[in-house]
């Protein structure tokens, strides 16, 4: 008999797992290229060059111990170093590698960071909508997740709601942009507000909130579109970051935490987290990826992909009658439903062989998330099924 808590999570999961399953049926009758699965943030830009390159390189000139052994639950101090300047050149910031430590990506660096920050009863923030799995990475320390509800004018952060949702338990609030599933890059003036908010509560309640940012999507931003770096507006922040979609490699789980000297607690932060790296059972990051991506910080992905299935989707779903806010980066468009249930709109969908997931996932009903990160042909043949779709239901 599986635990409790995981009865609960295997139920809850069990909206965009149906999903997979139901796409993997539907190509078996119609064909994949009959099959518009916009469901899955899988990245369908090739890795850039840099990426095998480097990993020829790594495995063609290094000593194999070198490669592949244990090392500092942290990860490989010169890896952690160059990562570390690779920041500091970009943002004018100050950190070295002991302000690095590697992760199995976003989601290992947020599950850590959790570890080493939550008593059971702790409540974390964010705001809706927000990536579903918070939800588990939250639970999986026994903290509250609280959300704060979505602001559909613009999808900034509710910042009036989030300062009555503070209180003296919230350990920590956390954020993403550029935005899963909304897209949306949360502005300065946002960042500037919500910074303030938490100073003044700290203040308020003699307390350390810890602001953790979220960012596997910081490099793809659209137009130039400028991504504010979070440590150099609040204190306590700790950044999550991911090389899943900045370099394509989603399957090699590879990313890391930044955590600033200036955090509350800074030294007994960073010990624990390399402790929690390695009793979660991760150990340390993969060993030869660490070493990759040493090589590969200058490297992008092809963002033009995405771009055109951005400006190809925003501009046929608009011309429709949809409602939703084009994106400024990420590869996701969120999109209001043109009836009430977003499930039940998800349902008629998959009637004409798409598959979206629906807004209820991010805490925001009444929305459906489409994942363009697909073949640009898939959406040129999806998008007369989606204009179908609205006159049906209008
Ligand atoms: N955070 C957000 C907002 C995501 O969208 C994802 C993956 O889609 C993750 C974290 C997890 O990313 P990773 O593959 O780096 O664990």
């Amino acid at each position: 008999m599986i635990s409790n808590t995981m009865q609960e999570q295997v139920k809850n999961s069990s909206v965009i797992r149906a999903m997979f399953e139901e796409g993997k049926r539907l190509a078996g009758i119609h064909g994949v290229e009959n099959v518009f699965d916009f469901s899955l943030g899988n990245p369908n830009v090739e890795p850039p060059k840099e990426v095998k390159n480097a990993i020829l390189e790594v495995i063609n000139t290094g000593n194999s111990m070198g490669i592949h052994g244990y090392m500092n639950n942290s990860g490989y101090e010169d890896v952690r170093a160059a990562i570390a300047k690779s920041i500091n050149d970009k943002f004018s910031t100050a950190f070295t590698q002991n302000n690095i430590i590697m992760t199995v990506g976003a989601a290992g660096g947020l599950n850590v960071i959790f570890k080493t920050l939550l008593n059971p009863g702790d409540e974390v923030i964010t705001f809706a909508p927000f990536f579903g799995e918070y939800r588990n990475y939250v639970k999986n320390f026994e903290g509250e997740l609280v959300i704060v509800s979505p602001n559909t004018i613009d999808f900034q952060p509710n910042l009036e709601e989030f300062k009555e949702k503070i209180t003296p338990r919230t350990k920590a609030v956390i954020i993403n942009s550029p935005n899963n599933p909304t897209g949306v890059i949360y502005s300065e003036a946002t960042i500037i507000k919500l910074s303030e908010i938490l100073n003044e509560k700290q203040k308020e309640f003699g307390t350390d909130i810890y602001l953790v940012s979220d960012e596997p999507y910081r490099e793809l931003a659209y137009d130039n579109a400028e991504v504010p770096y979070l440590s150099k507006y609040y204190e306590n922040t700790i950044i999550g970051y991911s090389f899943s979609k900045s370099l394509s490699l989603p399957g090699e789980r590879i990313g890391y935490l930044v955590i600033p000297d200036q955090v509350a607690d800074y030294q007994n932060i960073v010990s624990a987290a390399n402790i929690a790296n390695r009793i979660l059972g991760f150990v340390n990051a993969p060993s030869l990826f660490q070493r990759v991506i040493a090589k590969c910080l200058d490297a992008k992905v092809d963002i033009r992909t995405y771009n055109r299935n951005r400006e190809l989707l925003y501009k046929g779903l608009s011309s429709y009658g949809y409602e939703c806010i084009k994106p400024e980066g990420a590869f996701y468009m969120f999109v209001k439903t043109p009836i009430e249930n977003d499930v039940e709109f998800c349902n008629l969908a998959k009637k004409k062989n798409i598959l979206l997931v629906p807004g209820t996932v991010f805490g925001c009903p009444g929305y459906v998330r489409i994942a363009y990160c697909v073949a640009y042909y898939k959406i040129e043949k999806a998008l007369p099924y989606f204009k179908a779709l609205i006159e049906e239901v209008k």
